[in-house]
């Protein structure tokens, strides 16, 4: 079968089957890694490793930490004013779809949030405000944005670039698809259930002059302060998730890094977005430069067809290609782990539905 789910989305499958291979006797230490200790010296090993491999793939630089958490990227909502927001009362909130929407939402309760909504549509294309428009608050004492709306299939291609102003990005659906500059951000999260490992995990990198100044307010277990001066390990950490994230950095860094991620997925995009756009019969209603290269949205000419396709496609062993409820038609989620020939497949599929049903 071929999984283009949103997420929790598909692993890759050598992952998979070395999991498969360690999974009642982890590092010959005679029991599962789930079994294990987080205090354990084999588990501390692993996590650390994980930790390192992750700072190699996105050169992180030094003066920033990693932090392993849980909660998923909404407790992230509510962390990041919770966290640096003890000095300031106001936040700059792009709002570019849903789930910076959320965002601002969440946030809305711990600050005053100043809101920006940066979508055009025009003749029933998306697109985004290039951010050179985008006008940030004097008072504020961050932005946040999201470069990847996984819903709508939205993506944001520009690096952020506003002087001293400290950028907070919520990555969820686009982290390792892609090299960034991580100096360009004060606070960079994700949670890991799409390019990374199972869901439990959350990725948090922070500039560490950014850290200690959280409200009293602040749940420990959210604490930047508190996570890094116990290694993320404050509370039991979602030991499995960690170890099988650390495979999947591994798996990335064999295929050559963020560059070689970046070419697949570019290559994986291009085929499908070109497919749709010759057809007659299918069409993506998100500007050419704000096109998602992890989800393509696509509709057919009506919603009983949409219907028809995902519940045909299904049988066809394509799974997870409905659209999200609130946006209706069809989504290709198409994550590092998807390979060309998954690709390749769902396109077959929709030439042959196309015959059919055009
Ligand atoms: N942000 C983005 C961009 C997402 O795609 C998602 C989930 O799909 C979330 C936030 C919410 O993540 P979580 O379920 O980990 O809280």
């Amino acid at each position: 079968s071929y999984n283009f789910s949103a997420g929790p989305a598909k692993l890759p499958a050598d992952v998979l089957k070395q999991v498969q291979a360690e999974l009642l006797n982890w590092q010959n230490t005679g029991a599962s890694v789930m079994e294990l200790s987080h205090r354990g010296k084999e588990f501390d090993a692993c996590a650390i490793e994980a930790t390192n491999d992750l700072r190699d793939l996105l050169n992180v630089p030094e003066n920033y930490k990693i932090l392993f958490c849980q909660g998923g990227a909404r407790a992230q909502f509510a962390a990041v004013p919770l966290n640096i927001l003890a000095n300031n009362t106001h936040a700059d909130y792009i709002n570019s779809g849903y789930w910076s929407q959320c965002a601002a939402k969440e946030a809305a309760k711990y600050c005053n949030v100043i809101e920006q909504n940066v979508v055009i549509k025009n003749a029933g294309i998306t697109s985004i405000k290039p951010m050179s428009e985008w006008q940030l608050s004097d008072n504020s004492a961050y932005v946040h944005y999201c470069p990847n709306e996984t819903i709508d299939g939205v993506e944001i291609f520009e690096q952020p670039d506003f002087a001293d102003k400290i950028v907070v990005a919520d990555l969820s659906s686009c982290i390792l698809s892609q090299p960034i500059d991580v100096k360009r951000y004060g606070i960079i999260y994700a949670g890991a259930q799409k390019n990374i490992g199972p869901s439990g995990i959350t990725i948090v990198i922070v500039r560490e002059d950014l850290i200690g100044y959280a409200q009293k307010v602040l749940p420990s277990v959210l604490d930047y302060k508190i996570l890094l001066d116990h290694d993320s390990m404050f509370n039991t950490p979602p030991t499995f998730a960690w170890y099988m994230s650390g495979l999947v950095f591994k798996w990335i860094k064999s295929l050559g890094g963020l560059s070689a991620m970046q070419q697949r997925n570019q290559a994986k995009a291009q085929l499908l977005y070109q497919f749709i756009d010759q057809s007659d019969f299918y069409r993506n209603t998100v500007a050419v430069n704000n096109r998602s290269i992890m989800n393509v949205t696509f509709l057919s000419p009506n919603e009983e067809l949409d219907k028809k396709f995902v519940s045909e496609a299904t049988q066809a062993n394509i799974i997870g290609i409905k659209g999200h409820r609130i946006a209706g038609g069809m989504r290709a989620s198409i994550y590092n782990a998807m390979e060309i020939e998954g690709v390749k497949y769902l396109i077959e599929f929709m030439q042959q539905f196309e015959k059919q049903n055009g």
